[in-house]
């Protein structure tokens, strides 16, 4: 409920990389709303790969129980992921979608009609189920007539398929109108999925949701030949990334995909994009992603008009053109586009 709060107290946990050039944005974006949300209150937190590497802890326990405790919301950038396996390393924003259970990542993906880079009429959303999966990492090895042989066990359960399955139809409904392989696993998130109208109070709350049902395969073909066609796209989690990452080449850079990660008590806004090693340190990674995963987080608190502030800054300086960073083109370092999109807000 938003009624109630006189400050907003906001965590930030940049992570590796880009987290720490990108964050600090988004930080700058909710500052410069003034008095439209409660008074914003940043606590900056340690989480990553870079942490581990000086502190031998990827997630510290501090860093939990200041986001369960204090918090109303978060901010986290990205991390790093060693190609190698590291000894003691795990990924701190799987744990931490699994112990604030931040069950569904929600990446709306929407393209601004003068980007040139752009497909025209892009609008969906991907919901991506963020707690199982390939994602519950259960990998073993073993010698057999082949030689090595490495499997994965892929969970899929009714719980999470029917809430994920819920947040999906939320979704759908809330939104101005216009799934598989493995036949187990996907068979039990269809069925579920399925189900949600059926087994949701009141009933026929879900009528006006037609749904259609894909292959994961064709999907990302469709994807690329008929965008416009999708509205919202409900996924397992492996799927939901890939199909993510795919429909964000279609709007022209990662560097534009917000996404939050959400529970029934808490929600944690993250840009799409990854630590991206490549560019660290140069002072051109685009802000966008952060700014809008940021809005997204308001959005979802229930500050819709101060999102909205900051989401027609974004599409403004994206329509002019003038200040971009090089994924979408331009020349311009991250401090100027988020400058200008400072100055609209
Ligand atoms: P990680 O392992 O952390 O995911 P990665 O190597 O997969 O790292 P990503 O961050 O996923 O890197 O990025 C993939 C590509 O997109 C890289 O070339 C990166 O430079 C680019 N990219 C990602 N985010 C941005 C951004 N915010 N601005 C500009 N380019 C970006
Ligand atoms: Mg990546």
């Amino acid at each position: 409920s938003t009624a109630a709060r006189s400050s907003l107290k906001i965590g930030l946990l940049p992570g590796d990389g880009i987290g720490h050039e990108v964050i600090p944005a988004a930080k700058e974006a909710i500052e410069a709303l003034g008095s439209s949300i409660p008074k914003p209150e940043f606590v900056s937190l340690n989480a990553g790969f870079e942490y581990f590497a000086r502190k031998g802890v990827a997630l510290p326990e501090e860093t939990v129980q200041i986001l369960k405790n204090e918090c109303d919301c978060a901010l986290f950038g990205a991390v790093n992921s060693p190609s190698r396996k590291v000894t003691g390393y795990s990924s701190p924003i799987v744990a931490l979608r699994k112990q604030l259970d931040l069950y569904a990542n929600i990446r709306p993906v929407v393209s601004v009609a003068e980007n040139p880079e752009d497909k025209p009429d892009v609008d969906l959303v991907v919901v991506r189920e963020n707690t199982e999966c390939l994602y519950i990492k259960d990998e073993t090895t073993t010698i057999g007539p082949n030689g090595r042989e490495a499997r994965a066990t892929r969970l899929i359960t009714e719980r999470a398929s029917r809430r994920i399955g819920k947040s999906a139809f939320e979704l759908a409904l809330n939104r101005p109108r216009k799934s598989n392989v493995l036949s187990i696993t996907d068979g039990l998130f269809r069925e579920t999925v399925r189900f949600v109208p059926k087994s949701i109070e009141p009933v026929g709350k879900y009528d006006e949701v037609t749904i259609a049902e894909q292959l994961v395969d064709s999907a990302v073909y469709k994807l690329f030949r008929e965008p416009q066609v999708f509205d919202v796209m409900v996924a397992p989690n492996l799927y939901g990334d890939i199909i993510s990452d795919a429909a964000a080449a279609l709007v022209g850079s990662l560097g534009l995909i917000p996404s939050i990660n959400s529970g029934d008590s808490f929600v944690m806004g993250e840009p799409v994009h990854g630590s991206a090693p490549d560019i660290t340190g140069k002072g051109i990674a685009n802000p966008i992603a952060s700014i809008r995963s940021a809005a997204l987080m308001l959005h979802t608190l229930g500050y819709g008009d101060a999102a909205s502030r900051i989401d027609r800054a974004v599409n403004q300086v994206i329509r002019e053109g003038q200040y971009l960073t090089p994924d979408l083109g331009g020349s311009a370092k991250t401090d100027e586009v988020t400058k200008e999109i400072l100055k609209r807000i």
